[in-house]
C-alpha cells in the first residue's frame, strides 16, 4: 500500500498540471478531469455505457456520457483507465468503523482492557481501508464512546482520510439484549440511556433524543438477538412493538429514520410494523415477511460478509458454544433471505457489517449479495450505489454517476458485470473531486 501511494505522489508531483494539495495529503486535490474508460456503471440501473466519459470541475460531476461526445472543459486533465469501469464511489450502509475487528485476540476483553481513545485510533485506519476499497460513503450504526462522530469530524477536516459518515453513536437496545455488554459482573456495565440502553417507550424517546443531541443522524436499534451477543437467542424478539414505535415516532419528529438490527421472523415484522426504514441482517426473513417489507417501502441490508464471517470464525474455534451455534444458524439462513426478498421486490441496499468481518473488504459483499444472495450483478452493484444512497437519504448528492452531483467515482479493472469480482479491486477512488487512489500509469498523458 505505502509503495503505491508513493508511485502515484511521484507521477502527479511531475504533471505541474494537477495540483498537490497543500494541507489535506490527498493524491491530488479537487480541479477540472476528464476521465475515461471502456465501460461506465452509472449506478442507477441503466445499461452500461460503452468507451465513456466523465467530467469533473471541482467537487462536482458536469456531464457523464459517451466518450466521442465529450468536450473538454480548458485545462482539464484527461485520466484514461483503459479497460477499466468507471462507477459511482460505493455506499456501505452497515458499518462499524471504531473498535477491534472479530478475530483480534483482544476484542474480547477490549471493553474492561482498552482505553476508551483506542477504539477511535483503530478507527482511523479503518476509515482509510474504506475508503480505499471504494466506499465514499458509509452509515456507521453503533459506536462506543462517540467515537463516530470524532472520526467524521477528522474526515471533514481532512485531518484523516475516510468516507463521508452518516452516524447513530449508540445503538439503542434493552438492559441486557444484543446493544448491552452482558455476562460481566453486575455494576460493571450497568447502562443508561447516555449508552443507548433503553426499557420501555419513555426511556426510549429520552434515549434517541439523547443520541440527537450527541449528533446522530440516524437511530440504529437492536430490535431481536443477536449473533455475538452473550446470552440471547439470536432470533428472539427484543424490544416490544410500544417500544419500537415510540422509537420511530420520536425519530422521525426529529428527522431521523430507524435502522433496526433484527434477525428473527417475528422481530421482523414487529419493527417493520413499526416503521423502521430498514432491517438489518434479516436472517431469518420469511415470505410475509417480506411482503410486508415491500409494501411498506422498509430495506433490507443484507450484512453477508458479516455472515461469512462469522461462519468462519465458528468453523475455526474463535466462536464456541451458543454463539457458534447462532453464527452457523444466522449464516445459513441469510442464504436465503435476499433471494426471498428480491422475490417480493423488497429494496435491497448494501451494507457489511464491517468490523465483524474486515475492514477495507466491503466491496466483497458485490460478490456475496451474487453468490450467496442471487441477486445479477447489476441489482448488486445498484444496492451499493444508488439504493444505498437513497436509504441513507443522501441520494441528492451521491449515489449516482450524474451531471450535478459531488464528484465521488471509483474505477475497477475489467467488466463488473461479466465478473462481478472485479468490484473488490478498485484502482481509483476519487472523493468530492479529491483522488486518493490512482494506478500511477494512468496520471501519464
Ligand atoms: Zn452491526
Amino acid at each position: 500500500m505505502h509503495r503505491r501511494v508513493f508511485s502515484a505522489l511521484i507521477a502527479i508531483a511531475t504533471l505541474s498540471s494537477v495540483p498537490l494539495a497543500a494541507q489535506d495529503s490527498t493524491l491530488a486535490a479537487p480541479g477540472t478531469f476528464v476521465l475515461r474508460a471502456a465501460h461506465l456503471i452509472d449506478g442507477t440501473g441503466s445499461p452500461e455505457i460503452q468507451n465513456a466519459a466523465v467530467v469533473i470541475v471541482g467537487d462536482s460531476i458536469t456531464w457523464v456520457g459517451p466518450a466521442a461526445n465529450v468536450k473538454a472543459p480548458a485545462g482539464a486533465r484527461t485520466i484514461d483507465f483503459g479497460d477499466a469501469t468507471l462507477l459511482p464511489g460505493f455506499i456501505d450502509a452497515h458499518v462499524h468503523l471504531a473498535g477491534r475487528e472479530l478475530g483480534d485476540p483482544e476484542q474480547e476483553e477490549a471493553a474492561v482492557h482498552d482505553y476508551d481513545q483506542y477504539s477511535a485510533i483503530l478507527g482511523v485506519n479503518h476509515a482509510k481501508s474504506t475508503l480505499l476499497d471504494g466506499f465514499t460513503s458509509v452509515r456507521n450504526v453503533g459506536a462506543p464512546n462517540f467515537d463516530d462522530m470524532a472520526l467524521r469530524k477528522a474526515i471533514n477536516a481532512n485531518q484523516i482520510w475516510g468516507p463521508r459518515m452518516e452516524n447513530a453513536g449508540y445503538a439503542i437496545g434493552i438492559t441486557g439484549g444484543h446493544c448491552d455488554d452482558n455476562a460481566y459482573k453486575p455494576g460493571l456495565f450497568d447502562g443508561s440511556i447516555k449508552t443507548g440502553i433503553a426499557d420501555g417507550p419513555d426511556q426510549v424517546r429520552a434515549a434517541v433524543r439523547y443520541m440527537v443531541k450527541e449528533g446522530a443522524d440516524v437511530i440504529k436499534t437492536c430490535a431481536t438477538g443477536g449473533v455475538l451477543s452473550e446470552g440471547d437467542a439470536v432470533g428472539a424478539s427484543q424490544y416490544t412493538y410500544e417500544e419500537l414505535k415510540a422509537m420511530v415516532d420520536e425519530a422521525t419528529k426529529l428527522g431521523r429514520k430507524v435502522a433496526a438490527h433484527a434477525h428473527g421472523t417475528e422481530g421482523i415484522k414487529t419493527a417493520v410494523r413499526a416503521g423502521v426504514s430498514s432491517i438489518e441482517h434479516g436472517s431469518f426473513l420469511d415470505e410475509e415477511g417480506a411482503k410486508m417489507m415491500a409494501a411498506k417501502g422498509t430495506y433490507l441490508v443484507p450484512t453477508l460478509s458479516a455472515g461469512e464471517a462469522v461462519e468462519k470464525a465458528a468453523n475455526n474455534g474463535v466462536l464456541k458454544g451458543l454463539r457458534r451455534q447462532k453464527a452457523l444458524d444466522a449464516a445459513k439462513a441469510m442464504r436465503n433471505s435476499v433471494k426471498i426478498a428480491k422475490a417480493a421486490g423488497v429494496k435491497i441496499a448494501l451494507g457489511t457489517d464491517a468490523g465483524v468481518g474486515k475492514h477495507g473488504t466491503n466491496a466483497h459483499e458485490f460478490t456475496l449479495m451474487t453468490t450467496w444472495g442471487g441477486l445479477t450483478p447489476m441489482e448488486s452493484i445498484v444496492a451499493g450505489t444508488s439504493s444505498a444512497a437513497r436509504l441513507l437519504g443522501w441520494d441528492e448528492h451521491v449515489g449516482s454517476l450524474t451531471a450535478g452531483k459531488w464528484a465521488d467515482i471509483v474505477a475497477v479493472p475489467g467488466d463488473p458485470l461479466k465478473d462481478i469480482t472485479h468490484m473488490e479491486h478498485a484502482m481509483f477512488v476519487m472523493k468530492g473531486g479529491a483522488i486518493y487512489k490512482t494506478p500511477a500509469v494512468a496520471l501519464h498523458p
